[in-house]
């Protein structure tokens, strides 16, 4: 990891190395295994910022499962509007399905929160959530996290799946805003 980066306007510094990040997911995905290799769960992927944790989490989960891709957005540059829009939701029956949401990161918790209300109308017979990271000092709506990945401060980060202003998706580690 070079010691700063610049995306778009915002200079960043190393945060998380990509290797420590494959490290915990593997953790993350042998949980899952233990409590749903029997059950062929669906896993809900949030995009956008949660398709790089989807690509690896899948790649460590050796049970039948099935997949499917929401994508839901509440954030304009590097804050929270407060409003949460579904810009696509599911296309596949759940009902009576076992879920477990695959999310990048939990801010204010607002997201969840709303989307886990909005869930119970399609009757899922459960629902759990793993997220790569928890702003924990930031949680305004109360959500349990079944799979955390990292407790992080409260400051804006970038990479691995996560934007700043759709930029800085693709890089490997993750970078903290200085
Ligand atoms: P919440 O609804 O919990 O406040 O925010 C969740 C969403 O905000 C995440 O899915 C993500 O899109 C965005 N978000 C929150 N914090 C950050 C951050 O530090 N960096 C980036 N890139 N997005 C964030």
């Amino acid at each position: 990891m070079s010691q700063e980066i610049t995306v778009r306007d915002l200079s960043f510094k190393p945060f998380i190395s990509h290797e420590a990040i494959l490290t915990r997911v593997k953790e993350m995905a042998l949980n899952i295994e233990k409590d749903y290799k029997d059950r062929n769960p669906v896993f809900l992927v949030v995009l956008t910022g949660a398709f790089r944790l989807a690509g690896d989490m899948a790649s460590f989960i050796d049970f039948p499962c099935e997949w499917d891709f929401i994508k839901l957005s509440s954030y304009k540059d590097t804050r929270s509007t407060g409003a949460v829009d579904i810009e696509f939701d599911l296309t596949m029956d759940v009902k009576g399905r076992d879920l477990i949401i695959l999310e990048d990161i939990i801010d204010t918790g607002l997201t969840m929160h709303f989307y886990m209300e909005y869930l119970k109308k399609h009757a899922p017979l459960s629902v759990r959530l793993a997220s790569l990271l928890i702003k924990k000092e930031a949680m305004v709506y109360p959500v349990h996290i079944d799979y955390p990945g990292f407790f992080i401060e409260n400051k804006f980060v970038v990479g691995y799946g996560l934007d700043y202003n759709h930029s800085g998706r693709n890089l490997n580690d993750l970078w903290q805003v200085i």
